[in-house]
């Protein structure tokens, strides 16, 4: 029994009512290729804006309908906001209507999984594979094909148009 579903089963849930973790985890494991970015608090605080600091290194959550990004529709690619790595291009966009910027799945290996526990039911926490920076929550309401809602913070990406 590995980690993962030792505390999915502790936390009294079938792994089924996740996003299939280990499936969005391989993912991750994929882009072990990529370097990562490692920088100090300071570091971090003198590139980012607070609202950014909050949300891509303290794990924050910015109000829903507040980013312009929810109403983006040009064609391009979505970037962390933290170090640039492209996370998603506007073909993986879609309006969730929840009021922040949704997308069906993400470029391969560009993100990471983690199980988060801030709220009574466990969620799945996505972040930049490169900087390790939070992005946001993936759900399994999502459309076809993948049936994933990966549920962004806008201030988190930078869109790069084509
Ligand atoms: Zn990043």
């Amino acid at each position: 029994m590995n980690r993962r579903r030792f505390i999915i089963q502790l936390a009294g849930i079938t792994s089924a009512t996740l996003l299939a973790p280990r499936m969005l985890l391989s993912a991750g494991e994929r882009q072990a290729a990529i370097e990562k970015i490692s920088k100090s608090e300071a570091q971090w605080k003198r590139i980012l804006t607070p609202e950014e600091f909050h949300i891509l290194r303290e794990d924050g959550t910015e109000p829903a309908h507040t980013s312009p990004l929810n109403d983006e529709k040009r064609k391009g690619t979505y970037v962390c906001a933290g170090c640039a790595l492209p996370l998603f291009t506007s073909e993986m966009k879609y309006d969730s209507g929840t009021g922040w910027p949704s997308f069906t799945t993400t470029l391969p290996g560009a993100v990471e999984t983690s199980l988060d526990f801030k709220l009574v039911w466990p969620r799945t926490e996505y972040h930049c594979a490169r900087c390790e920076g939070h992005q946001g929550h993936v759900f399994d309401d999502g459309p076809p094909p993948t049936g994933q809602r990966w549920c962004n913070n806008g201030l988190a990406l930078n869109f790069i148009p084509d």
